[in-house]
């Protein structure tokens, strides 16, 4: 069940492998701005909603180019960590999901009694999801592959639901639809 998986310690060790391929896969690019080699320059964050994790996995994969004059950072994709939001990505989206999926069932004060934070928060998120991604770059980026019954006005929970839908088992359709929701590529038949 989705709540659950907010307590399972394996889907943080799995994202986290994904996000160290990612990663791999950004510095045989190199470096975005000037094509020089990539050096990792990582650092800590203090993500909140996730179980105690081993501090590995608190770090944020980062780069800086290596060339003299151009020194830039370089964030490859993450389905660990979301922007700048303090809570794992996966938590936003599990508890997006049930705030939207199930409202009788999770009302906002319980999600907020299960993340042990604001309503505000959650409001806050819901709010982004409904005004601000279905009309970000990633979103028009990943539409075109996204099956129609996938609603624009019910992200993130309906793409979940197709989600879960077609992959066996939840944890397993948690990490494809954050997958795609990272780096627009879908690692299943998205079209139905
Ligand atoms: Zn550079």
């Amino acid at each position: 069940m989705l709540p659950e998986l907010l307590q399972s310690t394996k889907i943080f060790h799995l994202l986290h492998r994904i996000d160290i391929d990612l990663a791999d896969k950004q510095q045989k690019v190199g470096c975005p701005y000037c094509g020089s080699s990539l050096h990792y320059s990582n650092y800590k964050r203090q993500p909140r909603g996730g179980p105690d994790l081993p501090e590995s996995l608190y770090i944020r994969l980062s780069f800086c180019c290596s060339r003299e004059n151009c020194r830039r950072r370089t964030l490859p994709n993450s389905t660990l960590f979301m922007d700048r939001r303090v809570y794992f990505r996966v938590v936003i989206l599990i508890i997006t999901t049930l705030g939207q999926n199930k409202p009788q069932e999770y009302s906002k004060n319980m999600l907020s009694n299960l993340l042990g934070s604001s309503r505000k928060t959650i409001t806050r998120w819901l709010a982004y999801f409904r005004e601000i991604f279905p009309r970000s770059r990633t979103w028009k980026k990943i539409r075109g592959i996204v099956n129609p019954t996938v609603l624009n006005q019910a992200l993130p929970g309906s793409l979940v639901e197709y989600y879960l839908k077609h992959i066996p088992s939840v944890e397993g359709a948690i990490i494809d639809c954050l997958r795609l929701l990272t780096t627009g590529s879908p690692t299943v038949k998205t079209m139905g």
